[in-house]
């Protein structure tokens, strides 16, 4: 039986697995690098391990030290949250090998997935339908030619390897086809050591909606439904939302079969997302499988009433899963916002620095899964994501309404962020009426990218944020002096935890 939880991350998702493990009465151990002495996942965790230099090669990708940290606190698990190990074959062996259980899928089921080609494949035979493509990587431009005149342009070059919207290129006319090939290789070779390419038709005006799975390790599977991913900045998700707008009841129980199938087809235990795109006319193919827990989880465990981690940890001691597909049920809307240090009027350039001042948003139907404190400093070395901002409300339209509310609540100083850029997403009809697809972004940049979205206001409202920021630096002066006098809770507890090295 779990007793003691290593969370092999950082940040937001590693504070909210261990709020789950400890409400689970388990034992968490934090680890961290340089940058990350102060995080608040230190903090949180009842121990805390430091494993290297800040970059992450040195540090949260680095197998061994993590290892060699579990054995040595006497962790039974691993945690791995989401990005970094996460969806690492090796490191799902490492745990088996030394006796750690790892809170995630099987390495057999990992390299089933982790490879685009390799899950087509699987996903051909258990008959899920998947974009029409080649099949095997492209071997040769001849080849690609030969497969264009096939399916037709436009196409999409992808990484077999891919993640992250990276080492993808769109083509739409032949002349492209040789020069996006080697730049898509380039890309995957630099980003995964792997150089290997698939072609797969573009779908047009498409909508990402993924689905939730859970298995246990008796061959129980069930979908959480769906969730609509569709808000998207160059492939990245932006705002995810749950139930998606478009399904019809019939599509989501087909689209949710074929996600159980296309997880039992590689005999899957743990949590798992089934990605699919869909036209406009709700025809549906395969596109992925993240094998891990999502960034966007939370929108599913608020409209099913599931906590996913809790679940993931039972599944890996063995129990068998008590939830039923029959029982399960969609509940309301839920939304989420992810809150980046970021400036969006200059090409989202991440906006590290110290946080001067924050108050977050509470209040009826809000849940807010953040990491960042006044005082703390936002490293610059890993994504600069700050929180997640997830509302519930009993209908989409009242959703959209507290997630506005929400947003404007939501107040930080000291860096730049998207806030303001998402809550100019509510206001916006295509969103608000539920008719938007992945291009949302770009056909409504001369809304989201302008002043002017103010209107009249605008000026006025520039003049009262003036007046606002000089009033919070002499507020933040103020506070900076008294801080010299006195210590935070957190970096109370902090001390009080004497961080080993
Ligand atoms: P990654 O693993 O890098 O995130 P995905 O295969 O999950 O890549 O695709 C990310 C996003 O790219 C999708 O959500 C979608 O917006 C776009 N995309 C991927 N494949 C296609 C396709 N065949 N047609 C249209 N858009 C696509």
């Amino acid at each position: 039986m779990i007793k003691k939880v290593l969370v092999a991350n950082r940040g937001e998702i590693a504070v909210r697995v261990m709020r789950s493990c400890r409400e689970m009465g388990l034992v968490t151990v934090a680890v961290f690098s340089d940058a990350d002495r102060k995080s608040l996942h230190v903090r949180y965790a009842d121990e805390a391990y430091h494993i290297g230099p800040s970059p992450s090669v040195q540090s949260y990708l680095n197998i061994e030290k993590i290892i060699e940290v579990a054995k040595k606190c006497g962790a039974d698990a691993i945690h791995p949250g989401y990005g970094f190990l996460s969806e690492n074959k090796k490191f799902s062996q490492r745990c088996a090998d030394e006796g750690i259980i790892f809170i995630g899928p099987s390495p057999q089921a990992i390299s089933a997935m982790g490879d685009k080609i390799t899950a087509r494949k699987h996903m051909m035979k258990a008959g899920v339908p998947v974009v029409p493509g080649t099949e095997n990587k492209i071997t040769s431009e001849e080849e690609a030619i030969q497969t264009i005149t096939e399916i037709g342009l436009p196409v999409m070059i992808k990484a077999s390897a891919g993640g992250g919207g990276k080492g993808m290129r769109l083509v739409h006319k032949k002349s492209e086809i040789v020069s996006a090939i080697r730049a898509a290789r380039s890309e995957a070779h630099t980003a995964f050591g792997d150089d290997a390419v698939y072609i797969e038709k573009y779908i047009d005006s498409p909508h990402h909606i993924e689905f939730q799975i859970l298995a246990d390790k008796h061959g129980h599977t069930i979908h959480l439904f769906e969730r609509e991913c569709s808000v998207q900045r160059r492939h990245q998700k932006v705002i995810e939302e749950t139930p998606s707008p478009l399904l019809t009841p019939e599509i989501r129980e087909e689209m949710g079969r074929h996600a159980v199938n296309a997880a039992k087809a590689v005999n899957y235990y743990g949590a798992g997302t089934i990605e699919f795109i869909v036209d406009d006319n709700l025809n549906y193919y395969f596109l992925e499988m993240n094998t891990r827990l999502q960034v966007e989880h939370p929108i599913t465990e608020r409209v099913v009433g599931v906590d996913l981690v809790k679940e993931q940890i039972r599944i890996a001691n063995g129990e068998h899963l008590k939830l039923k597909q029959e029982e399960l049920r969609q509940f309301g809307h839920a939304i989420e916002c992810r809150i980046y240090a970021e400036d969006t009027n200059n090409n989202f350039m991440p906006s590290p620095g110290l946080i001067r001042h924050i108050s977050e948003p509470l209040g009826l139907g809000v849940r807010y899964d953040g990491y960042v404190y006044e005082g703390y400093e936002i490293p610059i070395y890993y994504d600069p994501l700050i929180s997640k901002l997830i509302v519930w409300a009993q209908t989409r339209e009242e959703a959209i309404r507290r997630m506005r509310r929400a947003l404007h609540e939501y107040k930080i100083t000291g860096v730049k962020t998207s806030i303001k850029f998402l809550a100019r997403i509510m206001d916006i009809p295509d969103f608000k009426n539920g008719t938007y697809n992945t291009h949302f972004i770009e056909n409504n940049s001369d809304i989201l990218f302008q002043d002017p979205y103010c209107g009249e206001r605008c000026e006025t409202l520039a003049i009262i944020s003036t007046f606002i920021d000089y009033l919070d630096k002499i507020e933040m002066k103020k506070n900076e002096q008294a801080s010299r006098n006195s210590v935070s809770n957190w970096k109370e507890s902090g001390k009080r935890k004497a961080l080993r090295n």
